[in-house]
């Protein structure tokens, strides 16, 4: 029996528009004018520390005190109005048949957040959760990918991961476990030469995940 690790963000709620757009608008407000699908694709799937080391990076110097707190409130507040479960996740959800759970860069009171506004929380128990905060370094790096299946009592090798950008993508194959692309809002050849096998509809995920 495989573990399947769905990714939050773009795969189980289709926060992205929202939480980029929130986020092109703090990146300009500190100095770094970057056109939307610019800053989409740099900071998509990416955690809070390494999108703040990336900004600072960029920007030359720190970023001031206030810019994490005022971003994720913000980003809060989009979610509130207008947060949906990607289109099809539901359906998949209820006809899975192996044990599941959720790996996300975020951290875990927006992760729950998310999936109480959009009605998927009855799908991950508390146990089933894990965030980027749980451990040191976030995707890219494996280590959240690997935590999970280990508490959860799986090797990597029967791990499916579910994700839907770059950074998600190169945790999994950096953790030896298999990984389903959703192209939605990621170009199909940028999942699939990060390694991923690359749907484009919630229905065909359904037929590659085990019965
Ligand atoms: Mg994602």
């Amino acid at each position: 029996m495989a573990l399947i690790i769905f990714d939050c963000d773009g795969v189980l709620v289709d926060s992205e528009p929202l939480a980029n757009r929130v986020l092109n608008e703090h990146l300009r407000a500190v100095g770094l004018d970057l056109a939307l699908d610019e800053s989409t694709a740099l900071f998509t799937g990416l955690s809070m520390n390494s999108s703040v080391a990336l900004i600072e990076a960029r920007l030359g110097r720190r970023l001031p005190a206030r810019f994490v707190p005022d971003l994720r409130a913000a980003t809060e507040h989009a979610f509130r109005g207008s947060l949906q479960p990607v289109s099809g996740i539901a359906s998949v959800l209820e006809r899975l048949r192996s044990p599941s759970c959720v790996a996300s860069s975020g951290i875990h009171s927006k992760i729950r957040r998310s999936l109480e506004l959009t009605g998927l929380r009855r799908f991950f128990p508390d146990g089933r959760i894990f965030s980027a905060e749980d451990v040191s370094r976030g995707k890219p790096a494996p280590d959240l990918l690997l935590h999970g299946a280990s508490r959860l009592g799986f090797a990597p090798a029967d791990c499916i991961v579910v994700e839907d950008s770059r950074p998600g993508v190169l945790a999994a194959r950096a953790a030896g476990m298999r990984v389903f692309g959703y192209a939605e809002r990621t170009p199909s050849r940028v999942l699939a030469a990060a390694g991923a096998t690359v749907f484009t509809e919630m229905a065909e995920l359904e037929a590659l995940l085990p019965d």
